[in-house]
């Protein structure tokens, strides 16, 4: 278990805060705040304490210079909208420079600074010391909440905890608690649902879960890989060239591990990768040479509805099908349907899936949606997340 901001006194003492604020901007106005507004219960709990909150995060991709495109200034005014109060924004340059270290040094209790996009420094992104160690120098404890960051060494995510001592906010929190349960403490039977185009990032997700699951679902892109692993025909299907031999190894080391691996038994073909094209169901054995699979066929979503009917757990990252064309979408939509309805713990890693979930307005019937794409299929490879291995251990 790691600590969270509940196991660290925080009363008139300077909180160094790294959240996700890296919001969607049109024209210098941000188009969706999902990400400030569920900042707040971290940011709330430590000024209910009576703590010095001082915020930093990136915002987009300033290769480590001041650009005027990539400031912080309109999360600056948003956060003072959402929260009913002040925030001290210093726009330096350098991030940390005289002014700021004063400013940050003046807080009150309940005071709330935000520091400029951490990425106008180019040793931010490389974990550099000396920058850590300006950031570190502001705050008295460290405290993690950006998720979709956690998975990069960065001087903001991690660099800093050699200098303070770091807690998680209420985001880590949560998806330690889900995707870490789920991985390393599922109830069971577990079932973890893979999809998507890109075989290749799935890859290690799919060999660690392996030894986890007791059944692993395939469906999306990725399936004609592992078809075209077992000889069958995927005529035009998006293929993974590179993986074919490994997805051949994945199957027999499910079949070792005594895990049932499910792929699809019928596949919706189509002509062209477009929604108005002809396009048809057909047996996993029959696909035409001239056609390309776009989604999992009835037959298969009865399959896949039927092992998720029995799961405790199911993980899922990555849609059954082209669920962005309506044509396309049955799969997703039914396996999405599948979960909403289930009495287990339903956890879903960000992107794709979470995306798709929104679409069919099923989201708020899932147990977990993680924030992070990136950072939440690297936990369920099993990887060690820097920006979470830093936060010390209750
Ligand atoms: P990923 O980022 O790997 O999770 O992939 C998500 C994308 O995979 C979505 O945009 C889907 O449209 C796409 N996808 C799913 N199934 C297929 C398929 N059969 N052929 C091509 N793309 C697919």
């Amino acid at each position: 278990m790691k600590k969270t901001v509940k196991d660290i006194e925080i009363k008139g003492r300077r909180a160094l805060v790294r959240c996700d604020f890296n919001v969607p901007l049109k024209e210098g106005k941000i188009t969706d705040d999902i990400r400030i507004v569920s900042a707040l219960p971290t940011i709330k709990y430590l000024l209910d304490g009576g703590a010095k909150v001082i915020l930093m995060s990136h915002l987009g991709r300033p290769e480590g210079e001041p650009n005027p495109k990539y400031t912080l200034a309109p999360v600056a005014e948003r956060l003072a909208e959402l929260l009913g109060q002040e925030i001290v924004f210093i726009s330096a340059d350098t991030v940390v420079d005289e002014k700021v270290r004063e400013a940050a040094a003046a807080l009150e209790e309940g005071q709330v600074m935000l520091l400029e996009n951490v990425r106008y420094r180019k040793e931010e992104t490389k974990n550099g010391a000396e920058f850590a160690k300006e950031l570190a120098g502001l705050g008295d404890f460290f405290v993690n909440d950006a998720f979709g960051t956690a998975h990069r060494a960065h001087s903001s995510t991690a660099g800093v905890a050699d200098y303070l001592p770091a807690v998680s906010g209420f985001l880590i929190e949560k998806e330690v608690e889900f995707l870490g349960n789920a991985v390393e403490n599922p109830e069971r039977p577990f079932v973890a649902i893979m999809g998507g185009a890109k075989v290749g990032d799935k890859i290690p997700v799919i060999e660690n879960l392996i030894k986890k699951v007791d059944t692993l679902i395939i469906g999306g892109g990725m399936s004609y890989t592992f078809f075209k692993a077992r000889g069958l025909e995927i005529g035009t299907s998006i293929l993974d060239e590179a993986n074919i031999e490994l997805a051949a190894e994945l199957e027999k080391k499910a079949a070792e591990a005594g895990v049932k691996l499910l792929l699809p038994v019928d596949c919706v073909c189509a002509k062209e990768f477009k929604n108005d094209t002809e396009y048809g169901v057909y047996s996993k054995d029959a696909m035409p040479a001239d056609m390309m699979g776009m989604d999992i066929g009835p037959e298969t979503v009865e399959l896949y509805k039927a092992a998720v009917a029995e799961a405790k757990t199911v993980v899922w990252n990555g849609p059954m099908g082209v669920f962005e064309m309506e044509n396309f979408a049955k799969g997703t939509r039914a396996v999405a349907e599948a979960l909403a309805q289930s009495s287990a713990v339903t956890v879903l890693g960000g992107g794709d899936s979470a995306a798709a979930v929104e679409q069919f307005g099923l989201a708020d019937k899932m147990t977990h949606i993680s924030t992070g794409g990136g950072a939440s299929l690297e936990f369920l490879e099993g990887k060690v997340l820097p920006g979470i291995a830093v936060i010390e251990d209750k």
